[in-house]
């Protein structure tokens, strides 16, 4: 059989033959945006009338970017560039930031975007041997078909459990001694606070990895899925927009996430000036499909932010690597006065040993102030504790936060199973002031 996931002349292809192959699918890209309504408008605005006039891959940046709200606008046919009759399948995004936004994959594209999907999962040293159970949702989403396709190439045995139904995941896990998860981490954490309730210890269980992701999670989670469960947790990247997961994945070393640069152009911008910043600095992550052509897509201003590492990575793989999303543009909070990300505030949380796997952030008006909250939940042992220490912790984690955030916020401690639970990506900020 045809090996479609570990491609090692890609794979370790020196960069110079990485910008080569992305000249020419660029172009071919090109070809297939012009018969877009959208872009057959907006290129030869920039005075692109055909691939041709793509000469190397500097002119990528006469193309303006595309935004959400362009594809919003152009919904629901304006970026398809063949007749539907070509096209196997849609998706849409979450919504997690307002009205989700549609993708086309014709089978050429699908079978591409599985290709990457199988190599990203195969960078984690799980291979055939391995059982899946895939706790993404299943449906416009991509987090759940995409992985399961990418997982058959692979030729892993997928349990396609979809999300939800804790008892049954569990229960599923054990039953048929699922080796590898892919599953958000704030739905992971809930899972393990709900082993004892249905007498199931880890040692039960035949887990070693997870593919964890779809929302912004700090290191000190990964660390603390880790050290739950005793396994190996892997960051996964993606979005609808590039194909779903797969855009770039955690190798072996867990060295951030390798960006599959023959699928993915990717460059790091100021989000305000639009500038390219160099390596190593953070910015805006845009990307360019390259493996896409029913609906391309080029220079996507993702929201997302995070830097590019200068230094190769001991698997010898040559994409380049993309930090973990320290957050969204538009997840940023202004608190009297004060910028926060949400991932500032779940480093400084998870990495204090007596709280446990929930937390929620709250912002309320309080007359003409922001009020921060911060609700915890505890491990109940810890939370059955003295009195004296609950306050002591609640002082600490407050301090902490100052020393992070710059602002203290009120803390709340909870036992656990009190704030709420989501089984796909957690919405983890509740702002209930007015809106200007
Ligand atoms: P939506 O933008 O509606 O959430 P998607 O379902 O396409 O739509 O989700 C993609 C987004 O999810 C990414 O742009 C990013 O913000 C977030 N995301 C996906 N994977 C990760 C990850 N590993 N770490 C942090 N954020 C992630
Ligand atoms: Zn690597």
């Amino acid at each position: 059989m045809e090996i479609r996931y570990w491609n090692k002349e890609i794979e370790t292809a020196d960069r110079e033959k990485l910008r080569q192959i992305q000249l020419q699918r660029l172009k071919s890209i090109i070809a297939s945006a012009l018969k877009t309504p959208f872009y057959s408008r907006r290129l030869p605005s920039v005075g692109i009338h055909s691939p041709d006039d793509i000469k190397s891959l500097d002119d990528l940046r006469k193309i303006p970017f595309t935004t959400k709200d362009d594809l919003r606008q152009n919904y629901p046919k304006g970026l398809l560039s063949v007749d539907t009759s070509e096209v196997v399948r849609i998706h849409t995004s979450s919504g997690t930031t307002g009205v989700p936004t549609v993708i086309y994959l014709s089978a050429k594209d699908l079978d591409a975007a599985t290709d990457i999907m199988a190599r990203s999962i195969y960078a984690t040293g799980t291979d055939k041997t391995d059982i899946l159970q895939n706790m993404m949702s299943y449906g416009l989403f991509t987090g759940g078909l995409c992985m399961h396709y990418g997982a058959e190439r692979v030729g892993l045995m997928v349990i396609p459990a979809a999300g939800g139904n804790t008892k049954r995941q569990i229960q599923l896990m054990k039953d048929f001694r699922t080796t590898v998860l892919h599953i958000t981490p704030s739905y992971l954490l809930h899972v393990h606070s709900k082993l004892a309730e249905y007498s199931v210890a880890v040692s039960d269980l035949a887990l070693k990895k997870a593919f964890v992701g779809a929302e912004p999670h700090s290191e000190n989670t990964r660390r603390k899925i880790e050290d739950l469960f005793d396994i190996d947790a892997y960051n996964s990247y993606g979005l609808s927009e590039m194909n779903g997961p797969g855009v770039a994945f955690e190798c072996v070393y867990k060295t951030d996430l390798h960006l599959w640069e023959d699928a993915y152009i990717v460059e790091i911008i100021n989000p305000k000036t639009g500038e390219l910043v160099p390596d190593g600095k953070e910015g805006e992550v845009i990307l360019t499909n390259l493996i896409r052509h029913a609906m391309p897509l080029m220079r996507y201003r993702t929201r997302d932010l995070a830097f590019l590492h200068k230094e190769s990575c001991p698997c010898k793989r040559t994409h380049r690597r993309l930090s973990r999303i320290l957050g969204r543009t538009d997840d940023m909070l202004i608190i009297n006065g004060v910028n926060i990300f949400p991932s500032q505030i779940e480093e400084v949380i998870m990495k204090i040993p007596e709280v446990g796997t929930n937390y929620q952030i709250c912002v309320e008006k309080q007359g003409a102030l922001d009020r921060l909250i911060v609700k915890v939940e505890l491990y109940s042992k810890i939370f059955m504790g003295e009195a004296k220490q609950i306050d002591n912790l609640k002082a600490k984690i407050a301090d902490e936060l100052k020393a992070s955030i710059t602002l203290k916020p009120a803390v709340e401690l909870h036992e656990p199973g009190v704030l709420p639970v989501f089984e796909g990506k957690a919405v983890r900020v509740v702002d209930s002031r007015p809106k200007l």
